[in-house]
């Protein structure tokens, strides 16, 4: 997706900190952080969100979730204070990027609900 800042990250035509890698998911910095840290798992293959997600990605949404605890092993801190996931879908979701992914929030502790 020529457009897609995401796909730029991926194709390393737009720099990003990366943070670990996996055959199928990327986890970088998100360059806007709302929290003390805060990670973006992004599947390499363009989905634009949670309703584009089809059987032939099982593998790939398990990869994100083991990236998850790859980030968590990685970053100790996380797995002792505990940490929030979140993926945003559509305009009132607060989605703004039309490339799945799910942000890894902590460093505070979050409210509930959110806004
Ligand atoms: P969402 O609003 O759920 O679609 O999340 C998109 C996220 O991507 C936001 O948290 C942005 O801060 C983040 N973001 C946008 N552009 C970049 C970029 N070039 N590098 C890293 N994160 C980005
Ligand atoms: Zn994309």
């Amino acid at each position: 997706m020529d457009d897609c800042i995401f796909c730029k990250i991926l194709s390393n035509l737009s720099p990003a900190d990366k943070i670990l890698e996996s055959d199928r998911v990327l986890v970088i910095e998100d360059k806007y952080p709302q929290a003390p840290k805060h990670y973006l798992v992004i599947p390499k293959k363009h989905i634009s969100d949670m309703l584009s997600v089809g059987e032939e990605d099982r593998q790939l949404v398990w990869e994100m979730f083991n990236a998850v605890r790859e980030v968590v092993r990685k970053k100790k801190s996380l797995g002792e204070q505990g940490f929030r996931t979140v993926i945003n879908n559509g305009v009132y979701g607060g989605q703004t990027v039309d490339h799945l992914h799910m942000h890894i929030l902590c460093g505070r502790p979050m409210s509930w609900p959110p806004g």
